[in-house]
């Protein structure tokens, strides 16, 4: 079923392959996508179209989504999947834009029964086979090599809860050490988490220390906004998620010296 399904996709997608128009409006100012060669760049472009095509996409909070909208998202979500498939999305079906920072409200109450109320400012919401909420303002400031895209960072959230929970490792491919994923992980989690904080030395956004889960998807937008710093910092780390996404940016991608942008919290 899965062969005759993409055969039918990739049919589709040459058939009704996204526009010059929309392919130059959503890719030409991502910068990430440098290096691809011209058969990678037209499987992206076949992905995007297949994304593109089954994805719900709804503006939330009054949003108008134009199709250009559409295609940068559908454009940065298809790079993780390059070699991996469009199945990997299966059970991802709906994209909601809005148009504003998603705010949070929290509540928790302490063991002394002390009740806490804050607020955290979302730049995106992946709820677990629900819809992925992106806002808007940080999906336009995505894909700039700067270590933040908010798209990648959801659509990493939905590829983690391939193996059926949200702890920050996806279905490995076989051959693949599921011990291994797990002791490289937490010793670079631990190194993270020691290393971050008011005397910063790394980096590497500290959104990433939060959960197993935000660390998977913050480690997967510097893998392929900033694999030099990943390489530099966790190189065990990056080899692991080079063999899971089965692409290997750092060869692609020129070096550079560029601030990380850190998250909003
Ligand atoms: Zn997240």
């Amino acid at each position: 079923m899965t062969g005759f399904r993409e055969h039918r996709r990739n049919h589709f997608a040459e058939e009704h392959l996204m526009t010059d128009y929309l392919w130059q409006a959503a890719a030409s100012d991502l910068s990430f996508l440098a290096g691809l060669t011209d058969e990678e760049l037209l499987e992206l472009r076949k992905l995007a179209t297949i994304f593109s095509h089954e994805m719900i996409f709804e503006g939330g909070d009054g949003m108008e989504l134009t199709e250009e909208m559409c295609a940068v998202i559908s454009v940065q979500a298809s790079l993780p999947v390059l070699k991996l498939g469009m199945n990997w999305y299966s059970s991802w079906n709906t994209v909601v834009v809005v148009p504003d920072h998603i705010i949070s409200k929290r509540v928790s109450t302490d063991r002394a029964g002390v009740v806490s109320e804050w607020v955290e400012v979302d730049a995106g919401e992946s709820w677990h086979k629900g819809p992925v909420v992106y806002a808007w303002p940080d999906v336009i400031i995505s894909g700039r090599r700067d270590g933040f895209n908010v798209v990648i960072h959801e659509a990493a959230h939905r590829l983690d809860m391939t193996d059926g929970s949200v702890n920050g490792r996806p279905a490995l491919h076989k051959g693949m050490d599921l011990k291994r994923w797990t002791e490289v992980c937490t010793s670079a989690f631990n190194d993270l988490t020691a290393r971050s904080g008011p005397r910063r030395r790394t980096q590497i956004d500290g959104y990433a220390t939060v959960s197993d889960a935000e660390f998977f998807a913050v480690m997967t937008e510097y893998f392929f906004e900033l694999p030099h710093v990943m390489l530099r910092e966790y190189p065990e780390l990056y080899e692991l998620f080079r063999d899971f996404y089965r692409q290997d940016p750092v060869t692609r991608l020129p070096s550079h010296t560029f601030a990380p942008q850190l998250r909003r919290m």
